[in-house]
């Protein structure tokens, strides 16, 4: 599925790892609140547009202003980054 041509080392977990993924997020905005992030949950983004001072980000609960956007889109990175007028190379593939 990949070139190994230029890769010079890699990590073998026997056990992988267990996190407890709900836990993880919760911490994690948990964290950003207390440095002063606002976490709004049900929000879709639906456009992303480049102003002269950032990006206009248009959501279904209104219009956000900001300097950067930081794509996290997971599984569906490809489509937010096209929003963004950039083609990922990334697809999400069926394994098990
Ligand atoms: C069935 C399954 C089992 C897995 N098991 C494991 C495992 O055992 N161990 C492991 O390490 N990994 C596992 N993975 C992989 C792991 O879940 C992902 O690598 C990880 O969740 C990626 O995290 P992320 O934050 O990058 O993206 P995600 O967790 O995919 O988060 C992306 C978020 O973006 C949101 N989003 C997308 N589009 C928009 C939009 N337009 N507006 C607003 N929000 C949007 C989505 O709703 C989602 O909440 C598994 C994945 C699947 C599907």
């Amino acid at each position: 599925m990949i070139s190994t041509d230029g890769i010079l080392g890699g990590l073998w977990a026997e056990r992988e790892g267990y996190v407890d993924t709900t836990g993880t997020v919760h911490a994690y905005a948990g964290a950003a609140r207390k440095r002063g992030a606002e976490v709004i949950e049900h929000n879709r983004v639906l456009e992303l547009n480049q102003t002269a001072k950032g990006w206009e980000v248009v959501t279904e609960k209104g219009t956000i202003n900001c300097e950067h956007v930081v794509n996290a889109g997971g599984l569906w990175a490809k489509q937010v980054g096209r929003m963004a007028g950039i083609e990922l190379p990334v697809s999400p593939l069926n394994h098990h």
